[in-house]
């Protein structure tokens, strides 16, 4: 295969989304359909929605479409059959779909899984639009490395750190004081912690601002997400940690701020509509138009903001904490956490054992350097036992 050097002028602009078929992906797939002239698409994979993958594939018409799940190989063949795009499957041909010549990649898995496939576009050079923050929060230094390496360029999709790198002067970064994280609070901002112990995951996902994927819906609930988002902005800005700052904002208007040593603070502002962030990234670096509901300040009326309750919400505390001790910290809160969810959402654990799973993990797995990804995978893997040996034994008891 012939690997072309990716750049950011080319048009059509040739892409490949790395979970088309998620809340992320499909709105990138919803942008791209929009300006059908302005993007030729590479390559889409999924984990096992063959059905809405070989939708997608018939509308975009990718060289290549891949599902992960080697087992609905068969189907998306059939699926596919006459039209012309290729059939694989398989993690390792969600991998390779990442370093097929693509100028640009939304890396749009969700979890852990999503680190090879975002290193492997990495690896050429591309540019890569992030929505995968657990990928930098289970190996945040071995990818930063990677990406100066090889000359790739990293864009933010979260919405958080999409409007921090809109605000951000990286020329003037020295004059930067503290960048402020907004957090909407999730759906349980004013649950006492007594009811917190009993929710359901069916009230945990429903977010009150935003339309997203159940894991991270439950990272909101939890608000690991915005400790997740912590250490992502850690490796995304060159700010050190305790200068960034986290505040809840239930409206979600005020998408984060960068406040410089002048008092003058930057903020980017905008209903909450992914495909705002995800045009930014997409069109980058210029912007390009979207549907996306017009903010309108009068009918807002209030914007109001807070600090987060630590008591109630003790995962922000638990990734502050894995962030400064790092090492190997951040990849078992991100391992612990992963499969913490996973357990909440099959009703296995309540939704205060999440936290409880992270602390013990984070107590109890070696930590150490982690320099190489194996040494990350390792990490990784052995947290995951540890964290499911607790989820078993809190089973048990319940
Ligand atoms: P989602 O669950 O809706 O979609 C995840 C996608 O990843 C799907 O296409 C799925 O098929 C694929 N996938 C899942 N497991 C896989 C595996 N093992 N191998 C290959 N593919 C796999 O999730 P989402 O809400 O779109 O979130 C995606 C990522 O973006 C997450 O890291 C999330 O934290 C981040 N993010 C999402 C939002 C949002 O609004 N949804 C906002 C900010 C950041
Ligand atoms: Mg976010």
């Amino acid at each position: 295969m012939v690997v072309t050097q990716p750049r950011a002028d080319a048009v059509p602009r040739r892409v490949t989304i790395l979970g088309s078929t998620g809340s992320i992906g499909r709105n990138t797939v919803d942008l791209i359909e929009r300006q059908p002239d302005a993007f030729v698409v590479e390559a889409l994979t999924a984990n096992s929605n063959v059905a809405l993958l070989a939708e997608q594939s018939k509308k975009l018409r990718p060289r290549v479409a891949v599902v992960a799940d080697p087992d609905r190989y068969a189907d998306l063949k059939d699926a596919l059959a006459g039209s012309g795009v290729e059939a694989a499957a398989g993690a390792a041909s969600v991998t390779e779909a990442a370093a097929r010549p693509a100028e640009w990649v939304m890396a749009a898995i969700v979890g852990a899984a999503g680190l090879e496939p975002t290193l492997s576009a990495v690896h050429r050079g591309a540019i890569v639009g992030l929505a995968n923050k657990e990928c930098l929060v289970c190996a945040g230094d071995v990818m930063m490395t990677e990406v100066s390496h090889h000359g790739a360029t990293l864009l933010p999709v979260d919405s958080e750190h999409s409007a921090i790198f809109q605000v951000f002067e990286f020329d003037r970064s020295d004059r930067v004081e503290r960048i402020v994280l907004t957090a909407s609070g999730g759906p349980f901002r004013e649950t006492s912690r007594a009811d917190m112990a009993q929710v359901t995951p069916e009230q945990a996902v429903a977010h009150p601002n935003w339309d997203m994927g159940a894991k991270i819906s439950v990272d909101s609930a939890t608000m690991m997400n915005k400790g997740l988002e912590l250490i992502e902005a850690y490796h995304l800005f060159p700010v050190p940690e305790p200068r960034i700052e986290i505040l809840v904002h239930p409206q979600s208007v005020v998408h984060s701020m960068v406040a410089y040593v002048d008092g003058s603070v930057l903020a980017q502002m905008g209903t909450p509509d992914m495909r705002t962030p995800i045009s930014y990234a997409l069109g980058w670096p210029d912007r390009m138009p979207t549907p996306a509901e017009r903010l309108r300040l009068e009918e807002i009326g209030t914007l109001t903001f807070e600090q987060p309750d630590p008591d109630r919400f003790p995962a922000l505390t638990l990734a502050r904490q894995a962030l400064r001790t790092g090492g190997a910290a951040p990849t078992i809160l991100n391992a612990a956490n992963e499969v913490a969810v996973r357990s909440f959402l099959d009703r296995r654990i309540g939704f205060l054992d999440i936290a409880h799973t992270v602390e013990h993990t984070l107590s109890t797995a070696p930590n150490g350097r982690l320099e190489s990804l194996s040494a990350v995978m390792e990490a990784d893997t052995r947290a995951r036992e540890i964290a499911r040996a607790f989820v078993a034994k809190r089973t048990a008891v319940n």
